[in-house]
């Protein structure tokens, strides 16, 4: 099943029916819902209790076109988003990095973040290198603390395609990765049942139509349930939170006018543009410290 949000602010959440339309199923969440969350995390909650009714209206259909809707991210507020920083052993090699996740661990980046398909990234500096990069990300489903490796599957709700917008430099990932636009999301979650395996899954990212990054999600170095059983591990995990799995090889520069796209087999095709009308000089100095990025020469 796909699940989208959409209306002012995501205040809005449907099923993606057979038919090509969205039916609206905010009005299907429980009494009961903690509505200080927002819509989404109140589904993902209650997902137990709504489910069966949802896999009918699934098949119906009849709704607003997906395509005349303005989508938000998936999920609108989570607690927070989990990235990977080098997860993949040939963007370790492209970044002229000795370590990986092993010995880096995970990251965070500002739930203030993130916006939806079709949505605008805003480069705030006019002198410092900005990348893409294209990666799997997964929705957690219930309160995880401590998730053993073999039954992390069993808290992850379902999977998306996120952007991890990212300023080179030296300062702090949490730094180059949170301004605001720099996680697209999208366009929906499909849940778990739908993907299956994520074994066999095949990235792809293109900037203005050219492929930049094509791999195998089974190339991880950390797979998913590895990466839900660490991250549980150091800050308890709460149903909507966000864990995006890392960037293949293929990173390279984007600027204003650029088209992205991602696309993950299974889940979804995600798309964005960039602007950086209205960037500025940075505040901080770290553009020439930190990890060495791919030339621009050589983005593949
Ligand atoms: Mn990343």
């Amino acid at each position: 099943m796909r699940l989208v949000s959409f209306g002012e602010y995501g205040s809005r959440v449907g099923v993606v029916c057979r038919d090509g339309t969205i039916s609206d199923i905010t009005g299907l969440i429980p009494a009961g819902s903690d509505r200080r969350h927002g819509v989404m995390r109140q589904v993902i909650e209650s997902y137990g209790e709504i489910s069966s009714r949802l896999v009918d209206l699934e098949s119906g259909g009849g709704g607003q076109r997906l395509g005349s809707v303005t989508l938000s991210p998936p999920v609108t507020d989570p607690s927070k988003i989990v990235a990977a920083p080098v997860n993949y052993l040939d963007h370790m090699e492209e970044m002229h990095q000795l370590s990986h996740i092993d010995s880096l661990g995970v990251f965070l980046k500002a739930p203030s973040s993130l916006i939806g398909h079709g949505g605008i990234v805003h480069l705030p500096y006019n002198n410092r290198r900005f990348d893409q990069e294209g990666e799997l990300c997964f929705v957690v489903g219930r309160v995880a603390r401590n998730v053993k490796v073999e039954e992390a599957d069993d808290y992850i709700f379902g999977y998306s395609v996120l952007l991890d917008i990212t300023m080179r430099g030296g300062e702090d990932r949490s730094t180059r990765k949170s301004f605001d636009t720099f996680t697209p999301m999208g366009p929906w979650i499909v849940t778990a049942d739908e993907v299956g395996s994520v074994d066999d899954l095949e990235l792809r990212c293109w900037v203005n139509g050219e492929l930049r990054q094509d791999a195998r999600v089974s190339d991880l170095i950390w797979g998913v349930p590895e990466l839900l059983a660490y991250a549980s591990s150091v800050m308890t995990l709460y149903p909507g939170d966000v864990i995006s799995t890392g960037t293949p090889k293929g990173v390279g520069p984007i600027g204003e006018g650029d088209e992205i796209v991602a696309e993950v087999s299974r889940v979804g095709r995600l798309s964005v543009t960039v602007t950086s009308s209205g960037a500025m000089f940075s505040v901080t100095r770290g553009g020439t410290a930190g990890p060495t990025q791919p030339s621009d020469e050589e983005p593949g």
